[in-house]
């Protein structure tokens, strides 16, 4: 995102809204009609109030009256058609500005370094989005719109003050008045602190919550209380506690002197009128006065609708703080130094020039002088034990990190110098444990080819043998996952981002496999689906399954960071070396898993 100094968060938050902003200030303007138009029948009823006092009691000469009624009439019905036309547009833009929040923040996470991901859970990024743009809804939708009239309104007051009585009018401003005061003094300075602590202890009241949920088995099974769970019932305390000192304490009094004035704008408003009667009386001007006052009594009742309005609005502004927090902590997820000048990468190769890499922070290099090639349309695995360096190599790739020394080349050129969209389009990764985001399953492959057509996702899917998947889910493909019942396995997810990656249809693919031994049945949809996936490509794979390597053009074997062995299956098998080890290991844990599968059928 290119921000340089730091606009409001109206502004931070319009960002998202692209074309539909001008439709947001239309609202607004739309908004500020429609408070004009409402505060018109006041005047009539003015109008009325002054024909009928004039004329009294000869009720009968007042003619004008009815006019004045179907004006007051027109004038209420168009405010309230003006406002909904406002709300439209509101509405219109507040939902473009979630929705591209989600989609942006979405193909940003995407395009972020991986190194990042491994640092913040995904899980929880992926909530931050959905909660931060739902928050935002509200603000946009119709807070900011009742701000405008409120302000608006305010203004055509205080002109009314002036035209009418002064005196009255500012007392009815100052009930007004002592309520915004009253509202501002709740939610600063120290109050604005405790709030902030009242709201950490109830987001750690819903976190003890969700872990006592997830508990409720083992309460179960060994007859236990809910006081077993001391963690829940402190926070549940300490919250109690807090929300009744924010009660008690905070909200009390200004909440109070609030309601109090919002609702009574009289209690000004009558002694100003009984100090100027006299002064009326005596010139003459009686009738006028009982005019004006009659006006600001009616008046005087939109002033606690328009102060809950601004109640409202100071809340939903809260809100969209916190979120357009959480959602630029997104955004501003670490993008990668990008070259001035771009290469193309020249055919579909990949090549590692004696690299060492380091993670920040760790004392030992995770690889030290790598070096080893894969041709175009060739498949190499990286195998090796764990923490032998395997993932942290497939990560220089796309440039999650940055080499320490030495080069990653795609295509003969080093991947610094490749515009990253250019690396991304060309290079599909797929890594362990993918995350799908709370979407449609639709909506989740697609994101890899956005322009991509409903029949290239089916056939995505069809190829990533993800058909069982749809067919069980209650509304196929466009079942949201992640909701109600529709969780997936493990393996089914990973079948998922596969046909990701094969709707991106990338020439070079790079693969972080799934764990060793999958459920049975899911391996063999994986298999199926990486077959697919990797054919007529260049394939770099870490392989945990022995068995994908077998038939690998070329195998490495990483140990402690450094490349220790390098060959074919056939080459390697019986070397006596590492790789060897690895092979028998793995043919006793296949030979154990099948005789305990014959044990059990
Ligand atoms: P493999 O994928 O072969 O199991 P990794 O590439 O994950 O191995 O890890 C190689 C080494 O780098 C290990 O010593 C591991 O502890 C370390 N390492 C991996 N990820 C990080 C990280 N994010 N920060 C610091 N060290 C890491
Ligand atoms: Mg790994």
């Amino acid at each position: 995102m290119k921000k340089e100094k730091k606009p409001s968060p109206v502004a931070r938050l319009l960002y998202y809204a692209e074309g539909y902003k001008v439709l947001f200030y239309i609202g607004l303007a739309l908004s500020a009609v429609s408070m004009v138009l409402g505060m018109a029948p006041y005047i009539c009823i003015w109008l009325v109030m002054r024909d009928l006092i004039a004329v009294a009691p000869n009720w009968t000469l007042a003619t004008g009256i009815a006019t004045y009624g179907w004006l007051a009439f027109v004038f209420a019905v168009g405010g309230i058609l003006v406002y909904f036309a406002a709300l439209m547009c509101t509405h219109l833009s507040a939902f473009r500005t979630a929705a591209n929040i989600r989609k942006w923040g979405i193909e940003h996470l995407m395009k972020a370094p991986l190194g990042f991901f491994n640092n913040n859970a995904t899980g929880l990024l992926r909530n931050r989005l959905d909660g931060a743009a739902a928050d935002t809804e509200t603000l946009l939708a119709h807070n900011l719109a009742d701000v405008v009239g409120t302000v608006v309104m305010f203004g055509v007051m205080v002109i009314m003050m002036f035209v009418f009585d002064w005196r009255m009018g500012s007392a009815c401003l100052l009930a007004a008045v002592i309520s915004i005061i009253a509202i501002a003094s709740m939610m600063s300075g120290k109050s604005a602190e405790f709030i902030a602590d009242y709201q950490a202890a109830q987001d750690n009241m819903s976190k003890a919550g969700t872990e006592y949920v997830r508990g409720i088995p083992v309460v179960k099974v060994f007859q236990q209380t809910v006081y077993s769970f001391r963690a829940f019932k402190q926070a549940i305390e300490n919250y109690s506690d807090k929300a009744e000192h924010f009660q008690g304490t905070v909200c009390r009094k200004p909440q109070s002197i609030n309601l109090t004035f919002t609702e009574s704008a009289f209690v000004f408003l009558v002694p100003v009128a009984l100090f100027l009667a006299p002064e009326a009386l005596a010139s003459g001007n009686f009738a006028q006065f009982l005019t004006n006052f009659a006006f600001y009594a009616v008046f005087s009742a939109i002033v606690s609708t328009a102060l809950a309005k601004i109640m409202f609005a100071a809340s939903g502004m809260m809100l969209a703080d916190t979120a357009l927090a959480r959602i630029e902590q997104i955004m501003s997820a670490p993008t990668l130094k990008v070259a001035s000048l771009f290469k193309m990468p020249k055919d579909n190769s990949i090549e590692f020039n004696d690299v060492s890499f380091t993670y920040q922070g760790s004392e030992f290099p995770a690889l030290e002088h790598v070096s080893f090639n894969v041709k175009p349309g060739q498949t190499v695995a990286l195998v090796g034990p764990s923490g032998g360096g395997k993932t942290t190599a497939a990560s220089l790739i796309p440039r999650f990190w940055d080499v320490t020394s030495g080069s990653v080349k795609v295509g003969n050129v080093d991947v610094k110098d490749i515009d990253p969209h250019v690396l991304m389009e060309q290079v599909a990764f797929v890594f362990q444990n993918s995350k799908l985001f709370k979407a449609s399953i639709f909506d989740n492959v697609r994101i890899s080819k956005p322009n991509a057509t409903k029949e290239q996702v089916e056939a995505a899917l069809e190829a990533a043998q993800c058909n069982d998947i749809i067919a069980k889910l209650p509304k196929g493909m466009n079942t949201i996952i992640g909701t109600k019942g529709t969780y997936l396995s493990g393996g089914e997810q990973q079948r998922v981002a596969l046909a990701r990656a094969i709707l991106k249809d990338s020439s070079i693919i790079v693969l972080d496999e799934a764990t060793a031994f999958a459920d049975p049945e899911n391996e063999l949809l994986i298999q199926k689906a990486l077959a697919t996936l990797t054919k007529g490509r260049t394939v770099l794979m870490i392989a945990h399954r022995l068995s994908t390597v077998i038939g690998a053009d070329k195998i490495i074997v990483l140990d402690n960071g450094r490349v220790v062995e390098e060959g074919t299956h056939e080459q390697l098998k019986d070397a006596g070396k590492l790789y060897s080890n690895m092979w028998a290991d793995y043919n006793r844990a296949v030979q154990w898993r099948i005789s305990t599968e014959d044990e059990v059928n």
